[in-house]
């Protein structure tokens, strides 16, 4: 086992990560190594304004999550969270299909009103994350505007052929064919502060097990980021998201093989191969590790569901190991 790894002495653990994923690979990570050497580098390009208000679900998902004030059933949100301010924006006629509880819109409210004060992303997410109490370091891929944009192949967006993610994920639930995505702003965008060193400074780079495409694909289109990451190829250890062809939930299998990919573990490494060294697979998929060492990546097979702490505790181990 590396130095640190137990606790002894820190290593630095830098993750790049989408939502859902990545909050419960990062919940497993902090079980096993002391949480303020872990830093979380998080994509941004769900962003989305509602009603005003800026709202970064990817950061949300991985702070409740983390504050262990996630709620499960749904995957985003809070746990005991409350809806009178959604119903009082219905009785309007208010556009209610992002649905924001009452608790949560005030991590909202504080984002939209120290960004219109000036102050950057970055800042604001360190301030939020120590509102919840949390030790690992949050950081956003960027403070500028990058958009996930996806293109629906049948025109299904209700008029315009192009859509942001929210609307995708959420208004059209991705049930939704798509045949292109674009990270709009993504080519004149900086990292976010901090970004480059925590990815350079770190013992073990991971990528967690979020949609390659609209998760970590945002992220790797921020100029910087991805040669930052290559540079730590031999550190670099991804998890595959797709277990068994088929994402756990949500599109990540489907906009892959909309947009050519294969849907497969093997699919994964093609993606990844250049920027990670080894690549987790889970159980199901054992059977595909030698394809995926024929795509020049390590592969390590584990259980990866993480459908409780202990399970994800496990998994961060053998992540972190497999970087040694
Ligand atoms: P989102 O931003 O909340 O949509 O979530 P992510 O970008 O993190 O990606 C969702 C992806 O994470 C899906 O493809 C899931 O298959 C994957 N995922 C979620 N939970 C787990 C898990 O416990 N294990 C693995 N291997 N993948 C998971
Ligand atoms: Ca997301």
């Amino acid at each position: 086992m590396r130095p640190g790894l137990r606790g002894e002495e820190p290593a630095l653990i830098t993750v790049l990560a989408g939502g859902v994923g990545a909050a419960r690979l990062l919940a497993g990570i902090v079980q096993v190594v002391p949480p303020a050497e872990v830093t979380a580098v998080v994509n941004t390009g769900d962003d989305v304004v509602m009603h005003g208000l800026h709202i970064s679900p990817d950061l949300d998902t991985v702070t409740y999550t983390l504050a262990g004030a996630d709620n499960p059933e749904t995957g985003w949100g809070l746990a005991g969270e409350t809806w009178q301010a959604m119903g009082s924006l219905g009785r309007y006629g208010g556009e209610t299909w992002f649905n924001l509880g009452d608790v949560d819109l005030g991590t909202h409210l504080y984002r939209t009103g120290n960004l219109a004060a000036g102050v950057g992303l970055a800042e604001i997410t360190a301030g939020i994350s120590s509102g919840w109490g949390l030790e690992p370091t949050l950081l956003p891929m960027t403070e500028d505007r990058v958009a996930t944009m996806m293109t629906l192949a049948d025109g299904s967006g209700g008029g315009s052929d192009e859509v942001g993610f929210q609307e995708y994920f959420v208004r059209l639930r991705h049930a939704v064919p798509v045949s292109s995505v674009r990270f709009a702003g993504a080519e004149s965008s900086l990292p976010g502060p901090g970004v480059l060193d925590a990815i350079g400074g770190a013992d073990v780079v991971v990528v967690a097990p979020s949609n390659p495409i609209v998760s970590i694909g945002p992220l790797l289109a921020v100029p910087g980021i991805a040669d930052a990451i290559r540079a730590r190829r031999d550190r670099t250890v991804a998890v595959s998201p797709i277990i068994a062809g088929a994402a756990l939930k949500g599109p990540a299998d489907r906009l892959m093989r909309e947009l050519g990919h294969e849907a497969s573990v093997v699919g994964v490494a093609r993606i990844y191969r250049d920027i990670a060294s080894c690549l987790v697979i889970d159980s199901a998929d054992a059977d595909l590790a030698g394809a995926v060492e024929t795509e020049g990546m390590a592969c390590v097979v584990t259980d990866t569901v993480m459908s409780s702490p202990e399970v994800a505790a496990e998994l961060a181990r053998t992540v972190l190991g497999a970087a040694s």
